[in-house]
């Protein structure tokens, strides 16, 4: 129950007598635990998504296994799945540790999904879903196919014929604009991507390349997303990708869940009260990690924490939780400008649903600087030679936050003892499509900051 308004908020970031809004406000890197978080066996019933929808995307991306296989070559070696490596980061851990001078965490892990296949970036998790889903609804309804049957024909005449007359949008800060882009056009609908003015020109470019039609705004991501659902109410045979408010992208993100879970079976790694999970996602508007994060709630329960990351210059999800005003208050509100080198986390206004189902889930989230992000773009390389786009790295310098943490913090979340058995794990969410001369200019520039 809030009955908080955001005039009264605004107030309150005026006077200057919230701690947090304040260092909000001033750009100040913090810290929030979140006061609302709550036992998952409390709450999995009053969730609107639950474990079996999870499953039932897990399902469907299956299907297309085969698909993705004949038609994505670089997807073979998994069988048509799509899934990007977990690392042990030994050296990255220490160069980051010394860095921010904190003891350095015994096991950090790095899910590098910055190599996922076809387009570098997280996005390719719900964003491919999404497409799938609308992909697979329409053969459904033809008649074209069965859900028995090889869903390799996805790839045939009579598909991409009934897919030419239907048409995909989406708006987007440009990763999401590249997933939907690329593999709807590959499945032959017609796609119209809308750009912010803080989408990088080489993705505008490559996907023009690919067939897809880019609409550039010169405004942020929001009114890019609210261009492209104007545009597709008025399109018949028109599916919009609404990235403030999409379920089907949520589920897509949460199938990593069930993913990662196998691998760290697979490395023997244990999960449980004693041996904690802490994992750190990088924030835009929400639902990448919102999503992924609710998967690992229903796969491991209270045995793992989940922080978000934002940049300082666009908290949006850090203030909608704070405030309980969710998508109904602006980081430009409080005086921000959304102006960050981190493109995917370029977001003002977060969105519609994610912050209210996240609300008893979710542990924290902490704000990075634009000057720590490149820095750690160049840790990151020098260290593990992983090519990491500044967004991707926000999550490095969580296991920092938490070792900062005084002890009462930490208490409150139930940490007090198994930090130091607990295993960290890094959602690097983006970067090998990043041009080598683009990736080059970041790493100079953390360089100059190290
Ligand atoms: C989109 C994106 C995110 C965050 O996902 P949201 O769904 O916007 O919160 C993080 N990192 C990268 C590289 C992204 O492209």
């Amino acid at each position: 129950m809030t009955t908080s308004t955001l005039s009264h908020w605004l107030a309150i970031a005026e006077a200057g007598t919230d701690p947090i809004i304040d260092a909000l406000k001033h750009s100040e890197e913090t810290l929030w635990l979140n006061p609302k978080r709550a036992p998952f066996t409390k709450v999995r019933g009053e969730l609107p998504l639950q474990f079996s929808d999870i499953e039932d995307a897990a399902a469907r991306l299956q299907r297309f296994a085969t698909y993705f296989a004949k038609t994505f070559p670089e997807t073979v070696a998994l069988e048509g799945i799509i899934e990007s490596p977990l690392k042990r980061a030994d050296k990255a851990v220490i160069a980051v540790a010394e860095w921010l001078e904190v003891p350095a965490p015994s096991q950090l892990l790095i899910k590098c999904d910055s190599q996922l296949p076809i387009s570098g970036s997280i996005k390719a998790r719900g964003g491919f879903y999404e497409v799938l889903l609308y992909a697979e609804t329409l053969a459904l309804e033809q008649g074209l196919i069965k859900q028995e049957d090889d869903y390799a024909c996805f790839a045939s005449e009579p598909f991409r014929a009934l897919f030419s007359q239907y048409s995909v949008v989406v708006g987007s800060t440009g990763n999401l604009g590249l997933s939907i882009g690329i593999l709807s056009a590959k499945l032959g609908f017609r796609v119209t991507v809308h750009m912010s003015a803080d989408a990088r020109a080489w993705k505008k470019a490559l996907l023009r390349e690919k067939g897809v039609q880019v609409v550039e705004h010169q405004s942020d991501y929001s009114v890019a997303v609210t261009q492209g659902r104007e545009e597709a109410l008025r399109t018949p045979r028109c599916h919009f990708v609404d990235d403030e408010d999409s379920t089907s992208l949520f589920l897509g993100y949460a199938v990593a869940a069930l993913r990662l879970k196998q691998q760290l079976d697979d490395q023997g790694i244990t999960v449980n009260a004693e041996h904690p999970l802490i994992v750190y996602l990088p924030c835009g508007v929400g639902g990448g990690p919102g999503g992924v994060a609710f998967g690992l709630k229903h796969v491991f329960g209270d045995a793992v924490h989940c922080y978000l990351a934002e940049p300082t210059p666009s908290p949006c999800m850090l203030l909608g939780m704070h405030t309980g005003l969710h998508n109904a208050i602006s980081v430009q509100d409080i005086g921000l400008d959304n102006l960050t080198c981190a493109d995917g986390l370029a977001v003002g206004r977060a969105s519609v649903f994610v912050g209210k189902v996240m609300e008893p889930l979710l542990d924290g989230i902490y704000t990075v600087s634009d000057d720590h992000l490149y820095a750690l773009v160049a840790l990151a390389k020098d260290s593990e030679d992983l090519d990491l786009e500044p967004s991707a790295v926000a999550g490095l310098p969580g296991f920092a936050h938490l070792a900062k943490a005084s002890q009462a913090k930490r208490e409150s979340l139930g940490l007090q003892n198994s930090l130091p058995d607990a295993t960290h794990i890094v959602w690097a969410t983006g970067g090998a499509m990043v041009p080598s001369e683009d990736m080059q200019a970041y790493y100079r520039q953390g360089k100059a900051l190290l």
